[in-house]
């Protein structure tokens, strides 16, 4: 499936930042895998238009190492099943030879590609071994996977930075003493800096929001959960403009907690949506999404609106990956479609919504990639 320079007919396409539905839209790609043109009209002679065009979503944060562990340790708590160093998760990683490493990042890679996911954020555990073995599954896949990395054993952060996109740290408050030149380094390089921020109650009452908003400028790109920030945090997130990933279904899993999606919105943070351990969650962003929309439906009625969800799973996710034109179908965007059945949005009233909740690998007919992954 890869970028096809050509036009592209779809009975119903959602265009443009406010994905409008519009019936009978084709699309032409031109061969660097941009959208130059987008018209109505019915199809040509011999050419039906077929399928619902909706923007590929975009997982901004995966452990893909973990596919191979899914099962194990359901009873534990949080702490015990994915906390490092000694959590069930990291014991078992730490036991994976690396073929067995790279067979584990492969299926989740697999997997995220039949849900049409275009691109995803792994936060790489295993220092830089574990960003090598990442490398060599996504590019044997051709997979766009951002690989954000963690200093290991094997490697100093540096190492670690220059053959990865990023940094993407399991907490700030486990390398206080080299944050600062962490965020710098990877701010020099055009890297990306992240980090796991109030996912527990006890990590941010131990302070791991001041601890990534203090040690800059630059600022962090984004962080990950958020789960337990208040208001005053949200307002001071979006004030340093920094992203917030949240994982709703993570963590219901994990610990049964609800990040503050709504607060976050109201607050104006860039809000993009992530799945987290594939062995506990399947990387699916359409099962995220519903999720998504449940849970904001929950926190405000007056924000249940589905396309808050999808550009969390599209644009904002695209945005705060550092990726520029990426996210929605607009005349000058890259072509990253999902192609989804039509009785997906028929019979609706309001078909974004239908996609978002009936919508699922079973309904996507073909993927189109601007990248050609
Ligand atoms: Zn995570």
């Amino acid at each position: 499936m890869g970028a096809r320079a050509g036009v592209y007919r779809f009975s119903t396409a959602f265009i443009g930042e406010d994905y409008r539905p519009v019936e009978d839209v084709y699309i032409e790609v031109d061969d660097r895998g941009y959208i130059s043109s987008i018209g109505r009209g019915s199809a040509g002679p011999g050419v039906r238009a077929e399928g619902v065009a909706i923007p590929a979503p975009i997982d901004a944060h995966v452990h893909t190492g973990d596919y191979a562990l899914a099962g194990a340790g359901l009873s534990l708590r949080l702490e015990d099943l994915v906390a490092p160093p000694d959590g069930l998760k990291h014991r078992l990683l730490a036991s994976m030879g690396p073929e067995e490493l790279e067979l584990s990042i492969s299926g989740a890679i697999s997997y995220l590609r039949s849900t049409g996911s275009a691109a995803a954020a792994d936060f790489r555990e295993g220092g830089l071994a574990g960003v090598l073995a990442a490398r060599r599954a996504s590019s044997r896949a051709g997979y766009r996977l951002l690989i954000l990395g963690r200093p290991g054993a094997d490697g100093s952060f540096e190492e670690v930075l220059r053959a990865s996109d990023g940094l993407g740290l399991s907490s700030p408050l486990d390398h206080m003493d080299s944050l600062r030149a962490m965020m710098s380094s990877a701010a020099s390089y055009g890297k990306i800096f992240a980090a796991h921020v109030a996912e527990t109650r006890r990590s941010r009452e131990t302070g791991d929001l001041e601890a990534v908003l203090e040690a800059g400028p630059p600022a962090p790109g984004f962080i990950v959960h958020g789960t337990f920030l208040s208001e005053d945090d949200l307002m001071a997130l979006a004030d340093a403009r920094v992203g917030l990933v949240a994982c709703p279904r993570a963590n219901s899993f994990f610990s049964g907690a609800r990040p503050p999606i709504a607060a976050a919105l109201r607050a104006g943070v860039e809000l993009a949506l992530g799945t987290d351990n594939t062995g506990w969650i399947a990387p699916d962003m359409w099962r995220e999404m519903e999720a998504a929309l449940r849970l904001l439906r929950s926190q405000d009625p007056a924000l249940a609106d589905p396309r808050r969800v999808l550009r969390a799973a599209t644009l904002s996710g695209a945005r705060v990956l550092g990726m520029d034109r990426v996210g929605i179908i607009g005349e000058g965007w890259l072509a990253n479609v999902v192609v989804l059945d039509e009785s997906v949005i028929s019979p609706s009233v309001d078909p974004l919504s239908a996609a978002i909740i009936r919508g699922g690998p079973g309904h996507i007919r073909s993927v189109i990639s601007g990248w050609g992954a």
